[in-house]
């Protein structure tokens, strides 16, 4: 699944709506996206590293800067890598509109559709769930991530996106709310209970925050103030070869994308007794929250060092890295 490089480009922080639960603190008012030359600069240097490698475009919402996100496509197509996109959908509520941005990603390897109940506020499931019907007649490869609150009924989802037969039905991945971004407003009842063991495969990818700076995963370590174990760098002055080399040195990130981020947190006595800890404590953006924190720095590294053996275990079992 990893063998290829992955790597994660936020084309812009704007986005046409402003969800109650949004990591990246997207809306129409925030206007970062990334400049086009550096959108140059990271794809050529992503095929000297791997010609074989992925891209995943996301925002923000990319089809609010659709003149970038095609510009991005065409140099993917261009360079002969591959790509995905994560995108609300909310062009899905025209039927035309719905099929002029599906033909127009006809080659994506992977579609993803957000949604959820706050996305449901502005953007109807029905439509989320015809994009997805309409994605699979055409051949692309689609998939519904659906971020759900504690309590919600998935068979009750799955019927209001108007899916029936298995294979649309599988395509729905559920993954619960995160105490991250602007959800650190929500009321704390919302948020489920993560397993408890769990590798974080967002780990994995290479991001390009739209500021242009380069983090070590997709998620929350591109929010956390200050230096941090997941922060390499900037696209302006840190060659990605160097970002390689110190993601596979980097034992915090490497026992993230191995054992996860809460048993990290719980091992470095981080997920305390306020509610506020023990909330963020439940998911693994909330548990690198508190990883990441810039004066929770030697905790992290020593409960880190402790766990080495193990971490170097499973990246030989879960990734035949040795
Ligand atoms: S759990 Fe940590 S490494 Fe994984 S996506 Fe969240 S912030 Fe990134």
């Amino acid at each position: 699944m990893f063998e290829s490089l992955r790597v994660g480009v936020q084309l812009t922080e704007s986005c046409n709506l402003a969800c109650q639960h949004c990591s990246t603190f997207s809306s129409p008012k925030v206007t970062t996206t990334l400049d086009r030359g550096y959108v140059r600069d990271i794809l050529q240097q992503v095929k000297q590293i791997d010609p074989d490698a992925e891209i995943g475009f996301t925002g923000g919402e990319v089809f609010y800067v659709r003149d970038l996100l095609y510009y991005a496509i065409g140099l993917v197509r261009e360079l002969g890598l591959s790509y995905s996109v994560t995108t609300n959908g909310s062009w899905a509520m025209d039927p035309a509109e719905r099929q002029e941005v599906l033909h127009s990603v006809l080659d994506a390897k992977k579609l993803g559709l957000s949604a959820d109940i706050y996305h449901g506020t502005a953007v109807p499931r029905r439509a989320i769930g015809l994009a997805l019907q309409e994605a699979l007649e055409l051949g692309i490869e689609a998939v519904i991530r659906y971020t759900y609150i504690e309590g919600e009924d998935f068979d009750k989802i799955v019927e209001e996106l108007g899916l029936t037969t298995e294979e649309e039905r599988a395509r729905v991945h559920f993954s619960g709310v995160m105490r991250v971004g602007r959800a650190v407003r929500l009321d704390h009842s919302v948020f489920p209970m993560f397993p408890e063991r769990e590798p974080c495969l967002a780990a994995n990818i290479v991001m390009i925050r739209s500021t242009g700076g380069i983090f070590g995963c997709c998620g929350e370590s591109m929010y956390v103030r200050g230096q941090h174990d997941l922060r390499f760098g900037h696209i302006r002055d840190t060659p990605l070869v160097d970002v390689m080399d110190n993601r596979d040195r980097n034992l915090v990130l490497q026992t993230i994308r191995t054992l996860g981020a809460r048993p990290l947190a719980e091992a470095a006595g981080l997920v305390g007794d306020s509610d506020e800890e023990q909330v963020l404590g439940r998911s693994p953006c909330g548990s690198c929250h508190l990883l990441l924190q810039e004066r929770n720095r030697d905790k992290t590294h020593a409960a880190a060092e402790e766990l080495r053996d193990r971490v170097n275990a499973l990246r030989a079992l879960y990734y035949g890295e040795v």
